[in-house]
């Protein structure tokens, strides 16, 4: 199945698209975007992901664009594609001019839409869990925002790969644990849950939103709150979640074990919940 891209309209092959080097995206990370996942050939929460799209647009005064638009230039490049188990990503930048830090008189938001293959979380992941770093939260204060604007993530996600490890976890200055480098983050106590409560420190990520949905119907207790690291490294499970990591335990943190050391019943549980929540979308 072809892997393709959307440009302002136009549907093509991903290595055909280009963007101009004046698009503010580039120079600025003037840009939002959003994921999507497919789940079967249907994608996933594409309400919930709209809706947040347009909140990113509106706190950066991006001039309105259409739902609909937006809406079918995603289901379009997707069903195009043909491929079960897509990943849809949507960036839109302000527009493309030259280069000055105010926004510009009349430009035209570009935007740009990617579909691709995701591929399998690994088996031995999923099987025994991820390790994690911990790193010290050095982005912006409107990290709700989803802007392209990605590079305290970047860095902390390689320095988590040039340590041996698969992912970072950011902790506030001040020790409060905040979320992944590209997820939020939940842990287990005594059959509860806690995680971050939402503020601008943190993404209002779509699959924490189901996941808690999911926790107030079968009756787990979720408490959105602060805790830090030391609670954290304590508990008796954590789990990263997101639009193509879903669940995934995090077993050893800075050197140190979480728990049994080993993915934990509540994380199975959720992720098991998820999925079955993604197959009722189909
Ligand atoms: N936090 C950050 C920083 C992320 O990049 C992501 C993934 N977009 C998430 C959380 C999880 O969000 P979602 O469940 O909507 O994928």
């Amino acid at each position: 199945m072809p892997e393709l891209a959307y440009l302002n309209g136009k549907i093509m092959p991903i290595e055909e698209a280009r963007v101009p080097i004046e698009d503010r995206g580039y120079q600025f990370a003037d840009a939002v975007y959003e994921y999507f996942a497919s789940y079967k050939g249907k994608l996933f929460a594409v309400k919930e992901h709209l809706d947040r799209l347009e909140k990113s647009l509106r706190a950066l005064e991006f001039p309105p664009i259409s739902r609909e638009l937006l809406r079918d230039a995603v289901l379009g490049t997707f069903q195009q594609a043909g491929i079960d188990r897509a990943g849809v990503y949507l960036q839109i930048s302000r527009g493309v001019a030259p280069r000055n830090h105010a926004f510009p008189n009349g430009a035209k938001p570009q935007i740009v839409i990617t579909v691709r293959q995701v591929p399998d979380t690994s088996r031995e992941y999923l099987e025994k869990g991820i390790a994690a770093i911990t790193v010290t939260d050095i982005r912006w204060g409107r990290c709700d925002i989803k802007t392209v604007q990605l590079l305290p993530n970047v860095l902390a996600k390689q320095q988590a790969l040039s340590a041996g490890v698969q992912d970072a976890i950011f902790v506030s200055p001040e020790g409060i644990v905040r979320e992944g480098t590209s997820s939020n983050l939940f842990i287990a106590i005594g059959g509860r849950l806690k995680t971050h409560p939402l503020t601008p420190h943190i993404l209002p990520g779509i699959t924490r939103a189901v996941l808690l949905d999911i926790c107030r119907k079968i009756n787990v207790h979720v408490e959105e709150v602060f805790f830090d690291n030391n609670t954290m490294l304590a508990a008796e499970e954590v789990f990263i979640t997101g639009t193509v990591t879903e669940v995934l335990s995090v077993c050893r943190i800075d050197g140190r074990t979480i728990g049994a050391g080993k993915p934990g019943p509540m994380a199975a549980r959720l992720r098991k919940e998820l999925e079955a929540c993604a197959g009722a979308h189909l």
